[in-house]
């Protein structure tokens, strides 16, 4: 397992992802995405899209990240959208209070102190309120990491939601909130997409789209940030038939990160012990992050409960009609919920090696390599002229401008040949073609493939089916 700050380092060497407003010492909790990360980013959702929406009972929506303030009155966000919060006093350094005592838990197993660590476990499974969180804190001695001492405040509620005012006047009317999630999104758009795509139960409706969270803590890279891209799919289906469906969706989603080179040694189900208000059923897929396991994606079976209630609190029938069997009723929602940025981040980790290799002068060297799927590669090829004369820079240019044409690829014509494919190997280009003296009168280029350094000898016109043929 590679560390973070390692993951992080190239990360940022490589152009895939600088801290946001950088130049003025960083924004907390926000991130920019390089050259390449915008690549790997817009290849994760548009295999995502297609996984959704390339099929009859999909469609797509993309709603605005501001909404009627009354919506996240509705979906529950305004009351219970919080964390616990906890402020040392000494060093004024705060916390979500849960956080903080797994934290501790992790510490206590890493030291084999597993029953106090299983004690604590218990507690925080069957907190009943703010004051549980303090007490377990104290009780356990939990002190502050950054000034060691146990001078906890009381532990507070902290809505997450990012509030703003729309037009001039700064007033309680005129609050609005940036979206903490984009599935409200699709319920208040239900009867607009059932009725204009003409779509019977069961049917879904998917959206990528970012969403605002001002969290307590930010932490670990682009696990957990305040702005992120979520993409979500909520799957209507008849009241009763939702388990049923929850377990096709954990099937295909768990299919998709497997399609896309996901590790599966590295993936793993959780279960979800407390669940959310809105929930009769829930499970996460996590994935082992070089900090532990964190969750990528929910896959939840959300009731009726969001219909239920927009349709209360607008006023307006959210019912389906369904014309053949004359009946009318709320459908009950199969959610699935993952994060781009944390996607992104868990395709960047699973795709991190290094390793010793040893060239013809027996001189041995670390190979450093993303191992993305092709699918996923932000550069799917790069072209080569083995030496500036003779023609072949002149060839290599126009197979390069060609292949340009249906995919992204890379010119490079700078430093030895064993050096350039280095370069590509960082940042996980699946394909490298080098033009050389035999490509002039034969027509051939060699192509050399990321993962086993084998280079085959190709005809020119046979480059896209080639590279087309490893990546359908
Ligand atoms: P967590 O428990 O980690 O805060 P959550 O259970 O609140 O996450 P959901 O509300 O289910 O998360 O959101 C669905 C997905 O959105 C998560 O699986 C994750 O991939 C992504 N996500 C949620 N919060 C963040 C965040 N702050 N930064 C990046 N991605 C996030």
């Amino acid at each position: 397992m590679y560390k973070l700050e390692t993951i992080i380092s190239l990360a940022k060497r490589r152009g895939f992802v600088f801290q946001s407003s950088e130049i003025y010492g960083g924004l907390n909790g926000c991130w920019d995405y390089g050259p390449l990360g915008v690549e790997l980013l817009l290849k994760i959702k548009d295999s995502w899209w297609k996984s959704m929406t390339f099929r009859d009972d999909i469609e797509g929506v993309d709603a605005s990240i501001l909404m009627h303030p009354r919506t996240w009155d509705a979906s529950g966000h305004t009351k219970q959208f919080s964390d616990p919060m906890i402020d040392n006093k000494v060093s004024k350094a705060r916390f979500r209070a849960d956080n903080l005592i797994e934290e501790h838990i992790i510490k206590l197993r890493s030291k084999n102190k597993n029953d106090e660590a299983d004690t604590i476990e218990q507690k925080l499974a069957n907190i009943k309120e703010n004051n549980d969180y303090l007490t377990i804190i104290l009780d356990h001695g939990i002190k502050d990491p950054v000034s060691g001492t146990t001078e906890w405040t009381e532990v507070r509620n902290f809505n997450l939601m990012f509030k703003t005012f729309i037009g001039p006047l700064e007033e309680a009317s005129s609050v609005v909130y940036l979206r903490p999630e984009s599935a409200q999104g699709i319920f208040v758009n239900f009867k607009n997409i059932a009725e204009t795509a003409r779509q019977k139960v069961p049917f879904g409706i998917a959206q990528i789209g970012k969403a605002f969270r001002n969290e307590i803590n930010t932490k670990n890279f682009l696990f957990r940030t305040r702005e992120f891209e979520q993409m979500e799919m909520q799957y209507f289906v008849k009241p009763g038939a939702e388990l049923d469906w929850f377990d096709y969706w954990k099937k295909q989603r768990w299919q998709w990160y497997i399609d896309l080179g996901m590790d599966e040694s590295k993936m793993r189900w959780k279960n979800h012990d407390k669940l959310a208000h809105y929930a009769n059923h829930a499970v996460d897929i996590e994935f082992e992050f070089p900090f532990g396991w964190g969750e990528i994606e929910g896959i939840h079976s959300r009731t009726d409960f969001d219909l239920r209630n927009h349709q209360e609190f607008s006023g307006k029938k959210m019912e389906y009609v369904d014309a053949v069997n004359n009946e009318r009723y709320l459908p009950f929602v199969v959610e699935t919920s993952g994060g781009v940025s944390r996607g992104l981040m868990a395709f960047l980790c699973n795709a991190y090696s290094e390793e010793h290799v040893t060239d013809d002068n027996g001189k041995t060297d670390v190979r450093t390599v993303l191992r993305f799927s092709p699918k996923l590669a932000p550069i799917t090829a790069a072209v080569f002229p083995l030496v500036n004369k003779d023609g072949m820079p002149e060839l290599a240019q126009s197979v390069y401008q060609d292949l340009q044409k249906s995919m992204k690829v890379q010119y490079d014509s700078s430093g030895a040949i064993g050096r350039r494919y280095r370069r590509q190997d960082e940042i996980g280009t699946p394909f490298c073609i080098t033009i050389d003296g035999e490509s002039l009168t034969e027509n051939t280029v060699t192509i050399r493939e990321r993962d086993s350094m084998k280079q085959e000898r190709i005809s020119i016109d046979k480059i896209k089916n080639y590279i087309n043929d490893k990546i359908y």
